[in-house]
């Protein structure tokens, strides 16, 4: 089991992580928020403790994001102060459980072993990416508040996009990812499907967000410029 601490006080970041490692997990520490919602998406582990207050990105901002990228890794918010307003905040925005500092090392063992075996909660699953929002409960794709209508294989290709946003993926895996099958360096099937669902995601809007990556595949992000 892998525990990503996001602290910036390094006397508590040390002091949580000596007694994890002897608790047998495996930690990793990220001093801000900006490094720590980074190594959240490449690592995924299997649980994250986050404090509230932090430089570059704080733990609000972490936990939105991480929510919106789709990861549904549980996390315990580290709060230093105890006040209701912050407790419901960040249950709202999908923490799974918050603890107050200071705390004493067992409460907190006791509360990360209670969050894994619970295993990740439900939350509720809207991915997006600017102006574009994926509702899959609702099976409901949306840009700038209009209904996109997509064929089921559109919707699944989009899905992985918005998943793994950011990230270059070879059309080798996504062919593996959506269509279950290996094309086996056929990739027409997937070329039709990505320009049919770039003139329903991209065409009509200004701002693009399906790019090519040259000799490798297809991304999904925001671009400047
Ligand atoms: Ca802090």
């Amino acid at each position: 089991m892998r525990i990503l601490i996001i602290e910036d006080e390094a006397k508590t970041a040390a002091y949580l992580r000596q007694g994890l490692i002897e608790s047998g997990f495996g930690v990793e520490v990220c001093a801000n928020g900006e490094e720590g919602l980074q190594q959240a998406l490449l690592l995924n582990p299997d649980l994250i403790i986050l404090d509230v207050m932090l430089p570059r990105r704080d733990g609000w901002s972490v936990l939105t994001a991480l929510r919106t990228a789709g990861r549904p890794t549980p996390v315990l918010l580290l709060t230093a102060r105890d006040a209701v307003p912050d407790k419901v905040k960040g249950l709202e925005l999908g923490a799974d459980d918050y603890l107050v500092k200071p705390f004493d090392f067992a409460e907190l063992r006791a509360r990360v072993r209670s969050i894994l075996r619970r295993g990740p909660a439900r939350h509720p699953e809207i991915l997006r990416l600017a102006d574009l929002e994926l509702d899959l409960p609702r099976r409901r794709a949306t840009r700038a508040g209009q209904r996109l209508e997509l064929t089921a294989k559109e919707f699944a290709l989009l899905e992985l996009l918005l998943r793994r946003q950011g990230e270059p993926l070879s059309r080798t895996f996504i062919a593996e990812q959506v269509w279950d099958v290996n094309f086996d360096s056929d990739f027409n099937v997937l070329e039709v499907a990505i320009r049919r669902l770039r003139g329903k995601v991209d065409d009509p809007f200004s701002q693009k967000l399906i790019h090519t990556v040259r000799g490798v595949g297809y991304v999904l992000e925001e671009r400047t410029g």
